[in-house]
């Protein structure tokens, strides 16, 4: 039996903690590289493998003594599930613990399938406490769940030794604009969102909290990434303009620093309005776009998704922006129960008059609401009238649209714009085609192709939505 010196020295031995990240939209994962930082300010040595741009280092996995798996969203948790298997087969006593957004509200399942332990967002703090348990032998009594709501900011930080090699960033999403090509790099300013919009899964983990990520701590991530080649860099944050002074202020500090350097955001509409003073100075300081989940144009839907911004509302916040020299890029949930044939043509009729079609990836054309377990959507009356059945294996519940029409249609549209991707059809052609087919089933005649209109506007390489 080993002592718990032994199993200390074995704990910080190079690779005998492994972090896996699965996606986390085309950027570099910080679901790896915050915890990673911290354990190894810590004094351990992960490795690290990112499976989204490399292949599982089956020898990285037989060395490991603890995996964590970060799993900050939906896609993210479907691969983590499918690794599990592969781990197990590699190494079956490796102490395996899923961290992120998913992890806790799936963690009924995922705790009968493999996992040991299953940690909320925030993870960096709890993940080095639960490494230090295991290094101390006390592996039967932690093995479980935390809490899936978090309280506290994670405290855990580690900006200066990065020993663990990543992936360069050239493998990741980069900036596109006409012939404009540039190295993203990520980063994100706060964490979680002060806003209960019911179809995020934010809030059920943050209960309308938001904590602020230290200045240097992003500012030492800015900087590392640019030596590293990023002329542009993603703030990923949930909503950036929840905390407008600190963004602000971390946003005239890189760019004093680094004057040529671009960057985008996400926040909502409602932001968009309240901080329409602030849009001139965000495009100086090298604003390119901002993504704004708009996510339904009909009242009932948007009061449904408790959006708290109606139709003019999003008018008026595609002025402020655009106004100000920036893109704005909305995103869309186009297929939920309430969401009828006639309001998915006017998401259509929408686009092409404000000439958004090279604003809005394809796949957003056919997003269809996902309700995980623990979701907001859940409490609400609209919600419980649904005949519901969760699909534990797929982690959210199945529901059926009332009018079958718009079920056939998401999967017409969901193949559609597969295969369009696939075949590297342009966006625009991809857009009049599925407006085409919805207004063939309502009876209504084709649209009028207006292909001049649409200019063709800055972007990711990797389609985004929330
Ligand atoms: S959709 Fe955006 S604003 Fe709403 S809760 Fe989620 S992160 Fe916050």
């Amino acid at each position: 039996m080993q002592t718990e010196t032994q199993t200390s020295s074995a704990m910080h031995a190079p690779g005998a903690i492994l972090l896996i990240s699965c996606y986390e939209l085309g950027h570099r994962p910080i679901g790896l590289t915050r915890p990673l930082y911290a354990l190894e300010a810590a004094g351990f040595a992960p490795d690290v493998i990112d499976i989204a741009v490399e292949p599982l280092d089956a020898e990285k996995v037989a060395r490991a003594r603890f995996i964590g798996i970060s799993v900050p969203m939906h896609t993210a948790l479907r691969l983590g599930v499918h690794l599990l298997h592969n781990i197990r087969q590699i190494n079956p006593d490796v102490s395996i613990c899923m961290y992120g957004l998913y992890a806790t509200l799936n963690a009924d399942y995922l705790l009968s399938h493999g996992v040991d332990f299953c940690i909320s967002s925030e993870a960096s703090t709890r993940l080095l406490a639960l490494v230090k348990s295991v290094v101390a032998d006390e592996r039967a009594e932690i093995r479980g769940s935390c809490p899936t709501v978090v309280s506290e900011c994670d405290k855990a930080d580690g900006t200066d030794l990065h020993i663990a090699e990543l992936p360069p960033l050239e493998m990741y999403a980069q900036f596109e604009d006409g012939d404009e090509v540039r190295t993203v790099g990520y980063t994100e300013t706060t964490h979680g969102c002060k806003h209960l919009c019911t179809h995020c899964p934010i809030p059920p983990v943050y209960d309308g909290r938001f904590f602020a990520v230290q200045r240097d701590t992003v500012l030492a991530e800015i900087q590392e990434q640019v030596v590293e080649g990023a002329t542009h860099i993603t703030f990923g944050d949930p909503d950036f303009l929840n905390g407008p002074t600190h963004g602000l202020r971390i946003l005239r500090a890189m760019h004093e620093a680094f004057p040529n350097l671009t960057f985008d955001f996400t926040t909502k509409v409602e932001h968009i309005l309240k901080n329409r003073e602030h849009f001139r100075e965000f495009a100086q300081l090298g604003c390119r776009f901002v993504i704004s989940a708009v996510e339904a144009l009909n009242e009932q839907v948007l009061t449904i998704l408790e959006k708290h911004h109606t139709r003019a509302d999003v008018q008026e916040a595609i002025e402020i922006v655009h106004g100000a020299g920036i893109a704005l890029r909305p995103t869309w949930v186009p297929f939920t129960p309430w969401t009828s044939l006639e309001d998915y043509l006017e998401i259509f009729q929408f686009i092409d008059t404000y000439r958004l079609v090279y604003h809005v990836d394809p796949v957003q054309y056919a997003v269809r609401l996902l309700i995980p377990p623990g979701s907001y959507l859940l409490n609400r009356p609209e919600v419980k009238t649904l005949s519901l059945t969760l699909d534990e294996a797929s982690f959210s519940y199945t529901w059926e649209h009332p009018d079958a029409r718009m079920d056939e249609l998401h999967k017409t549209v969901n193949t559609l714009v597969e295969n369009d991707a696939r075949a590297g059809v342009d966006a625009l052609e991809t857009f009049y085609r599925i407006w085409a087919l919805a207004a063939d089933m309502s009876g209504k005649t084709p649209p009028e192709q207006r292909k001049e209109v649409h200019l063709p506007a800055p972007r990711l390489t990797e389609s985004w939505f929330c």
